[in-house]
């Protein structure tokens, strides 16, 4: 199994839903690994920029999801390898978060900023 990765260093962009971060291009090219499957990104570039941000913390290396501390710190130990965001900005737009609920996929916000 190979390692999703950020192609280049720029337009990297993280995912709301899951903060898996790779290029503009790569998330319109492939979707997000982990959530193409509800998020429909794939080939759709108005999505990508709607589900994804530019606009992120921190940056964080998994290779070994099933076995990793920030894994489990991040719950996010079902998805793929890869570089992951500590928090980004924004949240998913309300119809696409309705239709999640819809299917009983829990969303938790990526968000970790402080508001005031
Ligand atoms: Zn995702």
């Amino acid at each position: 199994m190979s390692a999703s990765i950020p192609s280049t260093l720029r337009d990297i962009r993280a995912c709301k839903m899951c903060s898996l971060i790779k290029t503009l291009d790569q998330f319109d090219d492939e979707g997000c690994d982990n959530c193409d499957e509800f998020l429909h990104l794939k080939g759709n570039r108005d999505r990508v920029f709607e589900c994804t941000s530019a606009n992120f913390d921190g940056l964080i290396a998994m290779m070994d999801p099933s076995d990793s501390w920030v894994a489990k710190w991040q719950r996010v130990d079902h998805f793929v390898r890869g570089m992951y965001a500590i928090s980004v900005s924004g949240e998913l737009p309300e119809p696409i978060k309705r239709s999640l609920r819809e299917k009983d996929i829990p969303y938790r916000t990526r968000d970790f900023s402080h508001k005031n």
